[in-house]
């Protein structure tokens, strides 16, 4: 059985080729943070300081909402409605 390991085939390689908008927003914040452009605050939901930039428009990649691994997937998962803490009722209005 032979493997192929090659290093541009990792799950992160593909994962740039599919998404090269996201890539390229993702590699501006930490080049912005690097250089003192943007600085990370807390997560916008619970305040942790261990934060992604979260972007809401891949076309404007310096602005960014910071948030937590937890609310940051949470926030994809299931859209603004996350932010509704208090249990899971869903409002129709
Ligand atoms: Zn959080
Ligand atoms: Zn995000």
């Amino acid at each position: 059985m032979t493997e192929l390991k090659l290093k541009t085939d990792t799950r992160q390689a593909n994962w740039r080729r599919a998404n090269p908008d996201r890539y390229l927003s993702h590699v501006a914040v930490q080049k912005a943070l690097t250089q003192g452009k943007l600085v990370k605050g807390p997560c916008e939901v619970c305040g942790s300081r261990i934060v992604d930039a979260h972007h809401d428009d891949y076309s404007k990649p310096l602005t960014v909402r910071w948030l937590c691994r937890r609310h940051h997937s949470r926030l994809h998962a299931g859209g603004e409605d996350m932010f509704c803490e208090k249990g899971q009722a869903h409002e129709h209005r």
